[in-house]
């Protein structure tokens, strides 16, 4: 399949089940009104000028025309880039350059975030181009500006003018094309999540993202009745592969609750919708059951999902299996340049294995573990993990340097993590290979030592960096969300420490914080911490 000849096989074979839900937009489509609408926008685009392989971009976050145009750039044979929601004028910029995106979906605005005079700050001539000629001396590549409104704006076309751009002579052209397209073209620029420095642009094929979605959805059980709850962001692959593709290639229903992610209206849309499935990263799980509506809801309809995107606490892990009834919840593992996923759990894998590991490799898949030197390590002992399949990216967008320093000649993606493998073949995850410590010549991963303080009565969320340290080379340090009234020491966290690690894991700096500076994809940015830590010790 192309994700074209897929969505049209997928709503002939089920075109009255429910294909999308956007609670906030109070938007409802069965898949065949989902299909009649991305061949509309697919049709639309052509009949704009877009030429097979130009880039659209699409800087919005979680919205129904994100789904459309999800299925309808590939469909036209264009390539969709998912641009940061929480993006600013200058990231724009740059990401808009850096692939020449010829088209840019926006929002108006959306909170607090005014998309649109962004974009006008930067492209000034928009006010006076007529539809579609945009030519501005920052953005040279951009033409097309396609908004996400009805009050009309100078310069811009809107959705539904798109939509009717796809009259039957256009469609006639789509038809026409859509046969010459391949699945091993690209079809997608995903950035990755910007957890260790600046977001990178991997290149992904119909093929990549298709079979790992398929996958995913064939290990998690998906089937025509399922609703699957979607509350991660579709800027990233999280939310596009694993939520709305895993649900697609099944025949599923994607269920949205609205723009940004808030654990309420999760709770909320997962009761009043009878979902059967509900996505998150840790930290979105933990939200959820710490609000103090929870208890609201009627949570029952619930049995799967898929929690991934960085280690999960033990303790959240047992909530969400007990209070949350997703007893068939799935760990997974993976990356956005690979797909993303290389290893997952099934409902049948015994729950202490989807707490302690990340499951077992992914269909069709190779993976291996390797020291420093690029040797094979013996089953049980840490190496980076290393994986080599379909799943791997043509490689990150315009920059072959930074492609060959990941993938190898012999095709092995070299993800940069630390994993370590069992004998019956399941994973852990020990850390990231730039997250170990090395203090005086010891290996330290944070991951242990964040393990053992959750176990602290006080402790509602930590996270264990490392950093430099004039004696040692690096130093342990943990910052710690402290339990709602809960107050402690400095001296009280080391002494609880040290009587159940050895001496060099003993955190040496300690701070107690409220927040954890974070992705949008709810992941913590570990750099930004030690940055924060040298500023303060300098
Ligand atoms: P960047 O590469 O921009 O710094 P990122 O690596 O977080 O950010 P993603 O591609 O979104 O970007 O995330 C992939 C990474 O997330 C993996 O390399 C791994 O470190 C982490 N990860 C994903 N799933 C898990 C999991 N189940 N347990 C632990 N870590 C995970
Ligand atoms: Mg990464």
């Amino acid at each position: 399949d192309t994700l074209g000849s897929l969505i049209d096989r997928i709503a002939a074979a089920h075109p009255d089940r429910p294909a999308l839900v956007v609670r906030a937009q109070n938007v409802r489509m069965s898949y065949r009104q989902f299909h009649a609408e991305v061949e509309c926008v697919a049709a639309g685009l052509l009949a704009l000028g877009l030429q097979r392989g130009d880039r659209v971009g699409i800087w919005s976050a979680n919205r129904a025309e994100w789904v459309v145009l999800q299925f309808a750039a590939p469909k036209a044979g264009l390539i969709l880039v998912n641009i940061n929601p929480a993006y600013r004028t200058h990231e724009l910029e740059y990401s808009l350059n850096k692939v020449a995106c010829r088209a840019l979906v926006l929002p108006r605005r959306f909170k607090t975030s005014h998309y649109l005079d962004m974009l006008g700050e930067l492209a000034p001539e928009l006010a006076d181009s007529a539809p579609g000629t945009l030519n501005a001396t920052r953005l040279p590549d951009l033409r097309e500006v396609i908004l996400l409104d009805e009050v009309p704006a100078a310069g811009t076309r809107s959705w539904r003018q798109l939509v009717a751009l796809g009259d039957a002579a256009a469609l006639a052209r789509l038809h026409a094309l859509e046969p010459e397209l391949g699945f091993d073209d690209p079809v997608n620029i995903q950035f990755t999540s910007g957890t260790t420095g600046a977001p990178k642009g991997a290149t992904l094929t119909h093929h990549n993202i298709i079979n790992n979605a398929y996958f995913i959805g064939q290990a998690m059980r998906l089937t025509e009745h399922d609703r699957l709850c979607i509350p991660v962001p579709f800027y990233h692959c999280f939310g596009m592969v694993l939520g709305n593709l895993a649900c697609v290639t099944h025949g599923a229903c994607m269920v949205i609750p609205g723009e940004g992610f808030d654990a309420l209206a999760t709770l909320e849309t997962v009761a009043a919708e009878r979902c059967t499935g509900l996505h998150g990263v840790p930290t979105m799980f933990i939200a959820e059951l710490e609000h103090p509506e929870f208890g609201r809801f009627d949570l029952g309809s619930l049995r799967t999902g898929i929690m991934a995107g960085s280690p999960c606490p033990i303790e959240v892990m047992r909530r969400v299996v007990s209070e949350m009834h997703m007893e068939q919840v799935t760990i997974a593992y993976g990356m956005t340049e690979t797909s993303p996923v290389s290893f997952q759990t099934v409902p049948e894998d015994p729950l202490e294995r989807r707490v302690g590991s990340v499951g077992r490799i992914h269909p069709q898949l190779e993976v291996k573990l390797v020291d420093e030197q690029g040797r094979i390590v013996p089953r049980g002992k840490p190496g980076e993990l290393c994986t080599r399949g379909y799943s791997v990216m043509l490689g990150y967008w315009g920059d072959e340097a930074r492609t060959r320093e990941v993938i190898d000649a012999a095709r092995w993606m070299h993800t940069g993590d630390l994993a370590v493998i069992d004998e019956d073949g399941y994973c852990s995850i020990v850390g990231r290979l730039k997250d170990m410590i090395i203090r005086g010549g010891e290996n330290v991963y944070p991951r242990e030592i964040e393990e053992f303080l959750y176990t602290h009565p006080k402790v509602q969320d930590v996270q264990v960096f490392g950093v430099p340290d004039a004696k040692f080379g690096e130093q342990v340090c943990a910052w710690i969300r402290l339990r709602e009234g809960s107050r402690a020491s400095v001296a009280e966290i080391q002494d609880y420490c040290r009587h159940h690690l050895a001496y060099f894991k003993v955190p040496y700096h300690v701070r107690f914080v409220d927040a954890f500076p974070m992705t949008v994809t709810g992941k913590v940015q570990k750099y930004l911490m030690r940055q924060a830590m040298l500023e303060e010790l300098a």
